[in-house]
């Protein structure tokens, strides 16, 4: 690669990247180039579920790297079918279609949505994030994401985070889904009320529109229950979950989980992704589960947010979020990122100018989350 000097030269410039290359990972570890040791509270955006090369995660992918990867959906394989069976009995008992993100998951929900209901429209909240892709992009109200890239897929209806009122007054017969998070994540960690979540609900029943979650952030343990929806701060079942990040612990899977009545609504031909439920991806996210969905490995994720929480507050700050997918306020938050990185090794992320983030791996150990407040606390000079 002679003449590439420096590692963005060959990189389109979508990312504001920091100028660090990282090497190695462990837990809730990471390494650099230079040999630096830092504390991920990041991990890879609520991605790495078990933290770094977790032994289990690992020898899944051995195993299955040695005998079958990709085969075509013109066929079945054996971990696609049981993490179908898995995701399903473990939610809302209906289907799955395997995507490889988590934008591919919401554009599945929205052709399932139009098919249920044709030429119907989305409600969306201001603040939510969906991805990328033209149609999640649409869903996405956020004018610096949206306006370069008009005309977008018309249909796509905003209405306040805060206004179960008004929400449920958008939602009338022409409406085909309403799609939200049940915790916005990249809008700044924001949970929904029950009550918002609850009115989404009753105007979804009452209209026969689609009631869709999109827990590709805030799913697989990340707020202490297995799904979000299932967390007794939520209490609303949808009718179509959208997940990915965590479901693969950092190797790329995404699934579109649906209701036994949404079964068959995508027929033969309507939808597909070459590869969508491969082999690989499936044994990944079989042992990820194998982890994650177990009573006493959720309680610990509640127990270790329950002690980063509690550490913030401690230092004056005001906390949001639920689980391990906490945030909290601060005045240029994106300086404070680039300084945690530089100077106290630390890896944050900041999801606007005054918000920082913290989505640890949820393995993360009590002493990393003491240690990690010790730093945060000494870069704020508490
Ligand atoms: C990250 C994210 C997406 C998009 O997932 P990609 O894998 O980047 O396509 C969609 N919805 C939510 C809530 C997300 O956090």
């Amino acid at each position: 690669m002679s003449g590439i000097s420096s590692p963005a030269a060959a990189l389109l410039p979508t990312y504001r990247r920091f100028d660090v290359t990282f090497v190695r990972g462990s837990g809730a570890r990471l390494w650099d180039s230079d040999g630096n040791e830092y504390i991920d509270l990041l991990a890879g955006i609520a991605t790495v579920q078990l933290g770094h090369c977790h032994p289990a995660i690992v020898a899944a992918l051995e195993r299955q790297a040695r005998s079958l990867w990709h085969v075509s959906n013109f066929f079945y394989n054996q971990p696609m079918v049981e993490l179908a069976e898995r995701l399903v009995t473990r939610s809302l008992g209906g289907g799955v279609f395997f995507t490889n993100s988590g934008a591919e998951a919401i554009e599945c929900a929205l052709k399932l949505a139009r098919r249920h209901r044709p030429r119907g429209e989305f409600v969306v909240l201001e603040g939510g994030f969906h991805g990328r892709t033209f149609g999640a992009l649409s869903a996405t109200p956020q004018p610096s994401k949206q306006e370069p890239f008009a005309p977008l897929v018309p249909g796509v209806r905003v209405v306040p985070r805060d206004d179960p009122e008004r929400l449920a007054a958008s939602v009338d017969e022409r409406c085909a889904a309403v799609l939200v998070e049940p915790i916005q994540g990249e809008g700044g960690v924001h949970p929904l009320t029950r009550e918002l979540l609850a009115a989404a609900r009753a105007a979804c029943d009452r209209s026969g529109a689609l009631l869709v979650f999109d827990e590709v952030q805030c799913g697989i343990g990340r707020t202490g229950s297995l799904f979000a929806y299932q967390h007794e701060d939520v209490a609303v079942t949808p009718d179509v979950v959208c997940l990915a990040k965590g479901l693969g612990g950092g190797f790329p899977i995404g699934a579109c989980v649906v209701t036994p009545a949404l079964r068959e609504t995508l027929r033969p031909g309507d939808h597909g992704s070459t590869f969508g439920g491969n082999a690989l991806a499936c044994a990944v996210a079989n042992a990820v589960l194998d982890v994650v969905d177990d009573h006493a490995f959720l309680a610990r994720v509640r127990a270790r947010g329950e002690r980063l929480r509690r550490g913030l507050a401690e230092l004056g700050l005001h906390v949001r979020g639920r689980g391990l997918m906490l945030a909290f306020a601060l005045d240029d938050a994106p300086a404070f990122v680039e300084r945690a990185l530089h100077e106290a090794r630390l890896v944050l992320n900041a999801t606007g100018p005054d918000t920082v983030r913290l989505v640890p791996p949820l393995v993360i150990e009590d002493e990393e989350i003491d240690s990690a407040l010790a730093r945060i606390a000494s870069l704020l000079g508490c």
